[in-house]
């Protein structure tokens, strides 16, 4: 193998092989722009040295003949000691990780060498300036030498001098302070300075790979889904000198506004000054503009770098310079980093300016940066008190008064309060408060705990685990850092940043929700005419999600049960429902008549209960098909176990006993005796794997016909209405076919009966879900009954893996994503092997039997960016996600076809 590679040989693509900055580094060489010479060693050396923990032999031999002819090009040698070669010896990953790993600078000065720099620069303190930088970088990153050691000599140096900045020491001063840094050196290591150039170069380069592993790192890489065995290249790059007085500097700047994206010369530039000075901050920055007054020619060819890096990548870059003696030289560029209002404006600008295509624009924008769009956001400018930082969930600026409970959530609600529900973490029982609470925090928990997935699904921002909460339900308060926040308190959470604040922070409402709600023209009307970056930005955004909707293959349907939510659905381009839960029609008032259809003590008794929610049922349906008339309604028929709809066993025995401790009698007791005699009957040690779905409907005799029939007689009063409803029958939980034969048989005389009864024709597919591991092998059976496929993923999911949901989620998974079993959740990002093997199984299958079948999937998956590229590439037809998600959903979809 080769490990190093000369600047010369490289091009922009080979980042996984020479990291980002060699890769760039080489490519702007290549272009023929101002760059050091120098060589990098690659990625694959580094993995070999994690492998074996020593550099392999070669690389040895390969960076002595790079070293060579670096020499030879320069006619200086490293650390010479009259007219040294000086290197740089920088890490540089695949990936950007900024301010993760080393950079050491000055490598080649020793107490020689420092004298030979000084007569050829004939400057003597830039040269002791050089040295001191040397042995403090090489001491803390090579040595492992704290810091603060080097940085507190430094002060106290200036202190003596009565200077502030580094500026104002002389050269005696630095050649003072270089002694002391040996000093340090000696006694912090045990060892002396290392005075071999060479030495210097090998320790660096084997510092800098070490630097990968840091827990840093490591920590930043789990975040950012990046993975650990990648390894870091390291670029050896020929000294430039900033530092060599008031014509020479350091500088940073980006071809656009990476927080706006309005195009210009960006930038912060430092004059006599060195590598990270700028970003340290030690020193105020000047603009470019004042860089421009300084240095015009250097500006005017810095400008012209970027017009050329900017063309040849067609995007905005990120550049690092340095300025020796009014000479620019390019040490760094790369595709910049940007905000989600600046990707989408730089994309449109850059078709406007014909450097992309549309399709190439829709590459440079996420679905996730169009989420952070279209959430009203804290005006950042105001006043704000900080009081924590949790986890950002769901994003979103809620402002609202704190309450601890369900109950509370509901009540203020009603008032017309707006509220954020505090709790340490959120059950199914906080449904109705997480739904009348403009935002959630809890002190517990992941980005995949319940309140998040729950607020996350209704778009409700939601802040998880700000684990410096002391959350008191029963005393209704919460205490951070001796503040104590009181039920009625005001509080901020913004679900972008996990940021809390104490009190109100203005928000400012978002205009692209307004776009997507009623159009371009609508959200237009309602900007201000000179507000032209946001005017831009609804206007990008169009044009990129305009262009997806034109080249997406999947169709984007809705998780609704509501006329409400399908509305929604409709409004913000959901071509159908593809999952209507009939559960949720079930709650409420209705309960009772569940109760009384469980507790029935004959046939008659059970009919007059199913009698009682035929109307009910047929007119939420009614309902759902006026709304999304002409688009298909998926009905999912009852799937939850029973007892969800009973009340709590433990409540409930309790209540039983008591009354009868006080011998109490009556309707009421007697009641509750037989509704206890019924839990009991259908409580279940694992409710996820027991009687529910399909196995509902064969065992309780007239709940999926009354279902059925509900859907019949709503299709046909549409019919009637002059409407095209387009109803669909879709069976849960089914793993074999014969459980499809009988609810089909069944579902096929009820469609006859109604069909006659209303003289109408009833066209109504059914299909099956397909959630199971046994549906999926046997799907090919499936789909001799079933008309459409809609894959179940979350149970799927936790069928596949064995493990549910609820249990698994705060218990034990953040070990796992931390131990690298997964990197994300399966819940959240579909398993793409296990489930989606199975997945693709079945679409196979299903289609050697029935063509023409219709598949879709729905759950949270159907939201989700990567698992929606997947479905794209596994040929689904559709995919279904709740309302809030359906923008991001098509652009995503747009992006897999492109
Ligand atoms: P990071 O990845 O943290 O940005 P770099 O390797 O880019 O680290 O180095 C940081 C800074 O050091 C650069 O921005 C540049 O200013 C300076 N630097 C690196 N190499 C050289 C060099 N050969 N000549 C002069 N300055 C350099
Ligand atoms: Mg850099
Ligand atoms: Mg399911």
């Amino acid at each position: 193998v080769k490990y190093v590679y000369d600047f010369s040989e490289g091009n922009k693509d080979l980042k996984d092989l020479l990291g980002g900055k060699g890769a760039n580094l080489a490519e702007m060489t290549n272009l023929g722009l101002p760059v050091p010479p120098g060589f990098t060693i690659t990625t694959d050396a580094c993995r070999t040295y994690m492998g074996t923990g020593v550099l392999p032999p070669e690389l040895r031999v390969e960076v002595t003949m790079a070293l060579r002819r670096l020499e030879d090009e320069l006619g200086r040698s490293l650390g010479d000691f009259h007219d040294p070669l000086l290197v740089s010896v920088r890490s540089g990953a695949k990936f950007s990780m900024p301010g993760m790993m080393e950079t050491v600078l000055n490598v080649g000065l020793n107490d020689a060498s420092v004298q030979g720099l000084a007569k050829f620069a004939g400057d003597e303190r830039f040269a002791w300036d050089s040295y001191r930088r040397l042995i403090q970088m090489f001491g803390k990153t090579v040595l492992g030498i704290d810091g603060e050691l080097f940085s507190d000599a430094l002060d106290a140096a200036k202190k003596a001098r009565g200077v502030t900045a580094d500026t104002g020491l002389t050269a005696d001063d630095l050649r003072e302070l270089v002694g002391e840094f040996k000093q340090i050196v000696l006694e912090q290591s045990g060892r002396e300075f290392p005075q071999h150039p060479r030495e210097q170069l090998d320790l660096a380069i084997e510092a800098v790979f070490n630097s990968w592993n840091t827990e840093r790192a490591r920590l930043y890489r789990r975040r950012e889904r990046i993975s650990d065995d990648l390894g870091t290249a390291v670029n050896v790059v020929a000294m430039v000198f900033g530092n060599l007085g008031d014509d020479s500097g350091t500088g940073v700047c980006f071809t656009r506004d990476p927080s706006t994206g309005v195009p210009g010369d960006y930038g912060d530039y430092l004059p006599n000054a060195q590598g990270e000075d700028v970003v340290a901050g030690i020193r105020n920055t000047l603009s470019l503009a004042d860089f421009e007054k300084l240095n015009p020619q250097a500006f005017g060819e810095l400008r012209q770098v970027m017009r050329r890096l900017e063309t040849h990548y067609r995007d905005l870059c990120d550049i690092e310079f340095t300025v020796e003696r009014g000479k620019l030289w390019m040490l760094q560029t790369r595709v910049g980093k940007r905000t989600a209002a600046a990707a989408f404006r730089i994309a449109h600008q850059l078709v406007e300016e014909n450097l992309i295509t549309k399709d190439e624009a829709l590459e440079r924008v996420t679905g996730e940066q169009l989420s952070k769009l279209m959430f009203p956001q804290f005006d950042a400018s105001a006043q704000r008190t900080l009081l924590a930082t949790g986890m950002a969930a769901s994003p979103g600026a809620a402002v609202g008064q704190a309450v601890f409970s369900s109950a509370t959530a509901m009540e203020w609600k009603a008032q017309g309060k707006d509220v954020i529900l505090v709790r340490r973490e959120t059950n199914p029982d906080d449904l109705g408060g997480m739904i009348a609470s403009v935002g959630v925090l809890t002190s517990r928990g992941g980005k995949t705990s319940h309140a998040a997935v729950v607020a996350r699904g209704m778009g409700t921002t939601c802040v998880v685990g700000a684990e410096s909460l002391e959350v008191d339900v029963t005393a209704r308060e919460f205490s951070v850092k001796g503040k104590v926040v009181r039920e009625g308190d005001t509080i901020a959470i913004d679900g972008s940043t996990g940021e809390i604040f104490l009190g109100a922070v203005p928000v400012v409402p978002s205009p692209v929700v307004r776009y997507l709600e009623d159009g371009l023209e609508a959200a237009l009307d309602e900007l201000p005419e000179d507000d032209e970056e946001t005017r831009e930005l609804v206007v990008a955004v169009d044009t990129i999600i305009t262009h997806a909707d034109t080249v997406r293959t999947l169709r984007v349907h809705a998780n609704a049960d509501t006329p409400e939510d399908a509305h929604r659905a409709r409004a913000w381009g959901g071509q159908g429902i593809g999952l209507c839960r009939t559960e949720h029609m079930f709650l409420g008032d209705r309960r009772v008549l569940i109760e009384r259809l469980i507790l029935a003590k004959d046939e008659a008794e059970q009919q007059k209960a199913l009698d009682a929610l035929l109307p009910l049922q047929r007119e939420d349906f009614v309902g759902l098909l006026t709304e999304m008339d002409g688009l298909p309604v998926t009905i999912r028929l009852i799937d939850p176990p029973l007892h969800e709809f009973l009340p709590d066993y433990t409540e409930l025995s309790v209540k039983v006993a008591l009354a009868a401790e006080r011998g109490e009698t009556g309707e009421e007791v007697e009641r509750d005796k037989t509704l206890l005699a019924a839990v009991e009957k259908t409580r279940e040690a694992n409710p996820m794997l027991g009687l529910r779905g399909v196995r509902l409907g064969i065992v309780i005799p007239g709940l999926f016909a009354l279902q059925m029939r509900a859907i019949a007689e709503a299709q046909a009063a549409r019919i009637k209405a002059g409407g095209t409803p387009k109803a669909e029958i879709m069976i849960p939980l089914a793993a074999s076919v014969m459980e499809l034969h009988l609810v089909k048989d069944e579902a096929e005389v009820i469609l006859a009966t109604v069909a006659q009864e209303q003289g109408v024709e009833l066209d109504i597919p059914v299909g099956a879900m397909i959630e199971l591991p046994r549906a999926a092998f046997t799907a090919d059976r499936m789909a001799d009954v079933a008309e459409f496929f809609s894959f179940g993923t979350n149970d799927l999911t936790q069928t596949t893996w064995g493990f549910s949901r609820d249990d698994v989620e705060g218990a034990f998974f953040n070990q796992y994503t931390e131990k690298g079993v997964f990197n994300v959740s399966p819940f959240e990002s579909l398993d793409t092997q296990g489930v989606g093997g199975l997945v693709k199984m079945a679409v196979e299958k299903g289609r050697a039997t029935r063509p023409d079948i219709k598949l879709g999937v729905c759950g949270e998956h159907g939201g989700d960016p990567d698992s929606i590229h997947f479905f794209h590439g596994a040929g689904l037809d559709y995919v279904s996600c709740s309302p809030f998600r359906i923008p991001v959903a098509r652009l995503e979809a747009g992006r897999a076809a492109v």
